[in-house]
């Protein structure tokens, strides 16, 4: 059976229609006898009950598509084998591969992974198949119109209630009132940034985007008053930061707290942090960037970061689990963490994560304080988190996820306006500070 890839365009798809045909003839050709055809090619749709016959007598199935929904072809193949026999090879792209594990999963990409799974196939000893076969039938048995029905109508609730539980936490001007009232109020000030997405958009490439003559005009007019404390805290490298940043008058946490550095100082290291398990994982990053094309590795002084920003979303979804999967096993004896990021997987020394970072500025200013966070991904919610029992704080969410912090913000856009605002209020000019 052959399934045609679903972003071949007409041209593409006529021309292999074109060499199917002209490689059945050659086939057919050469290997008829009179009794047998080696290639039984239908180019039309079969009544069902013919089609069942042609599921039910074929020892292979293969559907191998880039993409798809729910697969219904893989379905009815397993369905139709009564004595349950045979084998179905299927695209691990396929939805319905998550519910068919049983089935052999192959890469659609990666033309020898096919042959393999066609030899495996082939040889596969039938009780091999009827275990595998009879597994799958137990799982199209249970997961049935009703239960799949229950299933998203359930999901669907679940997805109105969290709507609305962001509905609520919605940011609005009455909240941005609120925050410059406090702001003013208050002659300690601190706030946490993270850098990307919370104060510049996303580009495909992490390194074009410098921040612009506004933003760091915005930073600057900020960290001039001398009440408040300005903050960046990131998960990029201490050297980026400082070529974009070092100039600023603010503190700046990178690699999510391995690396600090106080405004005008020098960088100052986390403690204790070991090394040599990146050593160990790279390899099976390196396996993953093969297997994902346009993903690729980025090495930081602690921490090793798979992107996938560039690649081909479907399948690294498929492959971000998978790559999650197989580090659990290593990082539970390692002592390492996984943060999944926006776009990114990384791996890094568990202890160190933003929310550390966050509670040694905040104890460094002073309980009491006004503090505002900002941040767009999961690694802040550590920030989120970490703050919520200080009194007088302000933690923003970019994005209307499910949050820890008290507001969520649909873009970024709306930071960078709320830090415009506050950087545009007047001193605190209290006549105690000159009695
Ligand atoms: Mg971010």
């Amino acid at each position: 059976m052959i399934v045609v890839p679903s972003r071949a365009t007409v041209d593409q798809y006529n021309q292999l229609k074109q060499q199917i045909d002209e490689a059945v003839g050659r086939i057919n050709g050469k290997y008829n006898t009179l009794r047998w055809t080696p290639i039984h090619y239908f180019y039309r749709a079969l009544p069902f009950h013919t089609l069942a016959a042609v599921y039910y007598m074929a020892d292979v199935a293969l559907v191998t598509p880039f993409r798809d929904g729910m697969n219904l072809i893989a379905k009815e193949y397993i369905a139709s084998k009564t004595d349950q026999t045979g084998v179905l090879i299927l695209s691990e792209m396929a939805g319905a591969a998550k519910e068919l594990i049983e089935a052999v999963q192959v890469n659609p990409d990666d033309i020898h992974d096919i042959v393999r799974a066609l030899h495996k196939a082939l040889t596969m000893p039938q009780q091999e198949q009827i275990a595998r076969n009879a597994a799958m039938q137990q799982t199209l048995k249970r997961y049935n119109v009703t239960r799949w029905s229950e299933v998203f109508m359930t999901r669907l609730q679940e997805a109105h209630q969290a709507t609305d539980k962001i509905k609520r936490k919605r940011f609005s001007e009455e909240i941005l009132a609120e925050i410059v009232n406090a702001y003013n109020e208050s002659d300690k000030r601190l706030f946490l940034l993270d850098y990307d997405g919370t104060l510049v958009d996303f580009q495909d490439d992490p390194q074009k985007v410098s921040p612009d003559e506004y933003l760091v005009n915005l930073l600057r007019k900020l960290s001039d008053q001398p009440e408040n404390n300005v903050v960046v805290i990131s998960g990029r490298d201490k050297d980026t930061l400082e070529r974009w940043l070092g100039h600023l008058n603010i503190g700046i946490v990178a690699e999510h707290g391995v690396w600090s550095r106080e405004p005008g100082d020098e960088w100052v290291q986390a403690d204790f942090i070991d090394q040599e398990w990146k050593a160990e994982l790279k390899p099976i990053l390196e396996f993953f960037v093969d297997r994902t094309p346009g993903s690729f590795i980025e090495v930081k002084d602690f921490s090793l970061v798979w992107h996938y920003r560039k690649a081909d979303q479907g399948l690294a979804e498929v492959r971000k689990h998978e790559l999650i999967d197989t580090l659990a096993q290593y990082t539970s004896s390692m002592r390492l963490q996984i943060l999944e990021g926006n776009k990114v997987i990384e791996v890094k020394n568990a202890g160190i994560n933003k929310g550390h970072a966050s509670v040694r500025w905040i104890e460094k200013v002073g309980k009491g304080c006004f503090a505002l966070a900002a941040g767009d991904d999961f690694t802040d919610e550590d920030i989120f988190k970490a703050l919520a029992p200080y009194p007088n704080i302000f933690t923003l969410k970019v994005g209307t996820n499910l949050t820890a912090a008290k507001y969520n913000l649909s873009s970024n856009r709306d930071v960078l306006r709320t830090l415009h605002v506050l950087s545009e209020q007047q001193r605190v000019t209290s006549n105690y500070q000159s009695a």
